[in-house]
This record gives C-alpha cells, structure tokens and sequence, in this order.
C-alpha cells in the first residue's frame, strides 16, 4: 500500500520541494515518528525544541536571568549553535560544546518554556529555522509547536500529531525509564504544555492541517499512517498542479 508505495520510490518529487511541518504537545511521538518519516522519503530532519532546549541551555550556563526577556533575546541572537539536519545522526552544539544529552535534562525540560515564552527569542529562532529550511532547498520534515501555522505555514505537508493525555504520559515516563513519579511527569508534559499554549496554539489544528491521533496507535502504524497523509497530499497536489 501506500508505505511500500514511498519506500520503493528513491527520491519522492524530485527537484521540487517537500516540506513535511509537524506539529504537536510534548509525549505526543513526535520526535521519534518524524525522524522516521524523514528517513523513509530520504528528507532532512530539523527538531525545533531541541533549538529552544540549547538556548536554555546556554542561557543557564551564563547565567542569564529567565525572567529578564531582553536578555534572552540578546542570548538568542548571539548563541552560536550547531544542530544535526540529519534524521540519521543526533547532535547539538553550543559554542562548540556537545550538549546533545545536556539539553534533555530534566532542569532544562524545566526552565524550556521561560524562554520560549520570549517573543524576542521566539523571532530569532523562527528566523533561524526558515534559514536551515532554504538552506535544504525546501526537502526537510520540520517538528515543533509552531511549524504548521508560523514557521512553515506553507509547508507542502502539515500534520498535527496528537495523543490522549494518557498516552503522552505513559509514553515519557517509560522514555525516562520509569525514574520519575507521577507529579514530575505531569510536571514535564501536561504543565509545560500549559506554559507553551500561551504563545503557540499547538492543540488544536488550523485550516488545512491534517490531524493524526496516535493515542491508541503503536510507532509503526503512526508512521504508516503520517506516510499515508503525505502520500494523499502529494498526489493529490499533483493532480491539481498538472
Ligand atoms: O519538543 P520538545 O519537548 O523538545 O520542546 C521543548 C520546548 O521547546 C517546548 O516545551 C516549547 O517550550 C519549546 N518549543 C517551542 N516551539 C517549537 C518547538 C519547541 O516553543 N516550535
């Protein structure tokens, strides 16, 4: 069906763009079915949140006061980071310094919103993502809060990928390997959301986004089934463009 249909086919459009924008709350899967799909159609791979992660990261490690949004902004236009396009390889650097695993602590997990609460920041970062974007002419899968509605609203694809509380629950807490209690996952997923949903609307999809549940899906189908909608979007845009 549809998923050989992708896999036989070495490069999907070729020469033309194919942005593939995904958004989602956090322990939706969005990271790991993402990856994947980029894998598939051989796209680049960008994760936004671990740009929003490294800037905590290197606001933490200067000290840079959270509160004070001017200083985040100034922190956000100097950061020299480095970030991996590749679905096939993992790395992200501040400075020259690997915080690949650093940016995933539970301290910044706690600290993240803070800055991605700064609309100053918010501005650079969005500036930056649409630069690596071009840079990969247009052929990458891009995963965040605000990719479908500010970054890449007019991304060939765009998908919001959502899952019962429940489910993104039970999902972190065995992607942290069972060492949190109830109140720091709840801590880590539901009030981060909170935090976020009030610059980003990320819960409920806008015009043209297409909605895929995973709640009651296991990894493969979720990206069968986020394969079969950029298969449907594809080929009907080349329906309608031909
Ligand atoms: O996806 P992840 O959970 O790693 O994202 C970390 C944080 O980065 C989110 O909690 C949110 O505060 C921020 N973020 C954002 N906009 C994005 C991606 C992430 O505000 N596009």
């Amino acid at each position: 069906m549809t998923q050989e249909l992708i896999e036989t086919v070495d490069v999907v459009r070729p020469g033309k763009g194919l942005v593939v924008a995904i958004d989602g709350p956090s322990g939706s899967g969005k990271s790991s079915v993402s990856k994947e799909v980029a894998r598939r159609l051989k796209l680049a791979y960008l994760d936004t949140g671990a740009m929003y992660r490294a800037l905590t990261w290197y606001c933490l490690d200067r000290g840079t006061d959270l509160e004070d949004g001017a200083a985040v902004e100034a922190a956000s236009e100097i950061f020299a980071l480095e970030i991996s396009t590749s679905p096939h390889e993992e790395y992200v650097r501040v400075g020259g310094a690997d915080v690949t695993l650093a940016i995933r602590e539970p301290a910044i997990s706690a600290s993240v919103s803070a800055v991605a609460t700064t609309l100053g920041a918010r501005t650079e970062l969005i500036r930056r993502q649409r630069e690596l974007i071009e840079k990969h002419h247009h052929r990458i899968v891009v995963e965040g809060r605000d990719i479908t509605t500010v970054v890449a609203p007019g991304a060939e694809v765009r998908m919001l990928l959502t899952a019962s509380e429940e489910a993104r629950l039970r999902r972190r807490g065995i992607q942290l390997g069972g060492s949190q209690n109830a109140e720091q996952l709840a801590a880590q997923v539901t009030h981060r959301d909170a935090k976020d949903s009030t610059v980003v609307n990320f819960t409920q999809a806008a015009d043209g986004v297409v909605t895929l549940d995973s709640s009651d899906l296991g990894f493969e189908e979720t990206v069968d089934a986020a394969l079969g909608i950029v298969n449907s979007i594809i080929n009907h845009t080349v329906i309608h463009r031909d």
